[in-house]
């Protein structure tokens, strides 16, 4: 079955861009099944309110508790009031993704645990954020809930984020990629290196060249200097990263570099 991603927002538009390049080529082909809905249509008030004023004070808005449980519990397909849930059978492993910036950071290693899940749903917070019993709630309802942050920096909304988690989790479905070499040797990849620099064609521009082993055709030499490229701009660029290698990923050339 389909990869299968709900999105909940109060601005459905933002996620419009999933329609282009890869991620909407994978939706197209059904590799993944992407359904966006809108947060309002779970509101019964005439002005369909999504926030109130924060309980203690202070500046801003909070989305209500009562709004995103019905929309959640609709799309997470739990049954809501004693009533039979919409879907059928839920599927094997949901995860509710909150985007926040208070959440643990995403990684690749976040997106590819994600990617072995059968239906995600990403609940876009905005204001000063989603009501933090809702979280709760299903955290303890036996929902997979995470919460995450895609950096240390604030944004508007949680669509942006959930773009970002989307992209990243939805290329490592098979299938996805025309080439699945490709995310195999990428930076933030098992290998906890970034990745070598990469040319292609012209060989000389502006003055410039790359190592002419890339020209060589000896593969184990190219093999070679990509390694020692990727280990040098990992140690200049993200000393945090060389800090965190495991020495057995390392060979005898290596520790010459
Ligand atoms: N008051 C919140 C705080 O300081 O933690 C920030 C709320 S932010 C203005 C509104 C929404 O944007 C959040 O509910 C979340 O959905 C999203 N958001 C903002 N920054 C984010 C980040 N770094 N990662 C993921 N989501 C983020």
């Amino acid at each position: 079955a389909p990869l299968r991603l709900d999105v909940v927002t109060i601005f459905p538009d933002y996620l419009r861009v999933l329609n282009l390049s890869l991620i909407g080529r994978a939706a197209a082909e059904g590799l993944i099944d992407l359904r966006v809905h809108d947060l309002r249509a779970w509101t019964h008030d005439r002005h369909r309110t999504v926030d109130d004023t924060p309980l203690g004070g202070g500046p801003g808005m909070v989305m209500r508790p009562d709004v995103w449980g019905l929309a959640l519990d609709e799309v997470l397909g739990r049954e809501e009031e004693g009533r039979p849930a919409t879907a059928p059978e839920p599927p094997r492993r949901q995860v509710l993704v909150m985007p926040t910036p208070a959440g643990e950071v995403f990684t690749q290693r976040t997106a590819e645990d994600l990617a072995g899940a059968d239906h995600l749903v990403l609940a876009c917070g905005r204001y000063e954020g989603i009501d933090a019993r809702v979280a709760e709630h299903y955290r303890e309802a036996g929902v997979e809930v995470r919460e995450l942050s895609i950096g240390d920096y604030v944004l508007n909304g949680g669509e942006a984020a959930a773009v970002v988690i989307i992209e990243a989790v939805a290329r490592l479905v098979p299938g996805v990629l025309g080439n699945p070499g490709s995310v195999v040797e990428e930076s933030h990849s098992r290998a906890g290196l970034l990745e070598h620099p990469v040319y292609t064609r012209p060989v000389t521009w502006r003055s410039l060249e790359p190592d002419p082993v890339l020209l060589g055709g000896d593969h184990g030499r190219v093999a070679r200097t990509r390694r020692d490229q990727a280990l040098l701009r990992t140690a200049v660029r993200r000393p945090d990263m060389v800090e965190r290698l495991d020495p057995a990923e390392l060979d005898a050339a290596d520790r010459a570099v």
